[in-house]
């Protein structure tokens, strides 16, 4: 399974094409466009979904989708159903995508589909709503013709919970044991460390196309472990992602609780408007989360990225740790650390 993932990024890793093949924009000298940003090292696998979208000069939207669902068959992910469950047992699935027209669609509190970032999309092109939640939203999904997955759990999942109901402590740390305590094991962290701690890695694409639209998507299993029903701010528009086609978009990681009580996404894009560069954003939406409690602040992790209308990026988070995937015509597939507030 391991090395399987491993060649999977060594793979994706040359997805990215030559500039022999690159669209007119960038041959004009727009060379930040198409530009896709993905939250965390495992982005590598969303930005391969969305790039031959872009490199055809297809549309941001269709890009993020397929980035969502790029990831979301990763099933070694903790994203989509190979996450870890909720304390009782279940994957419960949360997703949201927006279009540069601010049409979006969510979903949340979505079990035994496979896909949630399409449902979502589906949410926001054939309803009047935005967010369906739980067995409404599976309706919908099946009527859709997604199909009803048997909703077991992954065998990493299956392990970390077992070991999870030997203490059963809700304890989601900080995200920083990524790159730090899994050190030299390939880019992606197990479900659970060996000191009990888990992880949560909530994977967000934003997008700009070689027309210049921004779409962004979220998806996510949501924190570990967490109470049956909880909802973090990855589903919710503006909190775990905002995109305006004027200003930027933005997407969040972290313990959705922080980022939801400062609005976190709808926050970096207003402040892009007003003037600031994406990392200039990220830097005052995480530092506001810290100011209103900072002392709590040492204990959880939450990490923005955005991007703004130049193909401009940013990347901030409370602690080290965080690090996210850019692809553009001029490189390969990127994995950058982000800095952080505390160091
Ligand atoms: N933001 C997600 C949530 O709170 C978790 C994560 O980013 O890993 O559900």
């Amino acid at each position: 399974m391991k090395k399987s993932r491993r060649r999977f990024l060594q793979n994706s890793l040359v997805l990215v094409p030559a500039l022999g093949c690159a669209p007119l924009s960038y041959l004009n000298g727009e060379a930040k466009k198409p530009l896709v940003l993905s939250t965390w090292d495992s982005g590598v696998i969303a930005n391969a979904g969305a790039w031959p979208v872009l490199q055809s000069e297809g549309r941001a939207l269709d890009a993020v989708e397929q980035g969502g669902i790029a990831i979301e068959d990763h099933i070694s992910c903790c994203v989509g159903l190979g996450g870890n469950p909720d304390r009782d047992g279940f994957v419960t699935l949360d997703a949201c995508i927006m279009d540069e027209k601010a049409n979006c669609g969510s979903v949340a509190f979505l079990e035994r589909i496979k896909h949630p970032v399409s449902v979502a999309r589906k949410v926001m092109e054939e309803t009047p709503h935005v967010m369906l939640v739980g067995e409404g939203a599976q309706q919908f999904a099946l009527e859709q013709g997604f199909p009803l997955e048997d909703g077991k759990l992954s065998p990493d999942a299956e392990k970390a919970y077992k070991k999870w109901l030997e203490k059963s402590a809700y304890k989601p740390v900080k995200n920083i044991e990524r790159t730090q305590l899994n050190k030299g094991k390939g880019p992606y962290a197990p479900s659970m460390f060996d000191d009990g701690s888990f992880n949560h890695d909530t994977m967000g694409t934003i997008c700009i196309d070689s027309h210049g639209d921004l779409s962004g998507m979220c998806t996510t299993s949501g924190m570990g472990f967490k109470m049956r029903g909880r909802v973090g701010d990855s589903p919710i528009i503006g909190s775990g992602l905002f995109v305006d086609n004027e200003a930027g978009a933005a997407v969040a990681t972290g313990q959705g609780e922080e980022i939801i009580r400062i609005s976190g996404c709808h926050l970096v894009v207003e402040l892009m408007r007003n003037g600031a560069t994406p990392q200039d954003a990220c830097e005052k939406a995480i530092a506001r989360i810290v100011k209103r409690d900072p002392v709590k602040a040492k204990d959880f992790q939450a990490c923005f990225i955005a991007i703004n209308k130049k193909g401009e990026h940013g990347a901030f988070a409370v602690h080290p740790g965080f690090n996210y995937t850019i692809s553009d015509m001029t490189q390969e597939n990127k994995v950058l650390d982000s800095k952080s507030y505390f160091s």
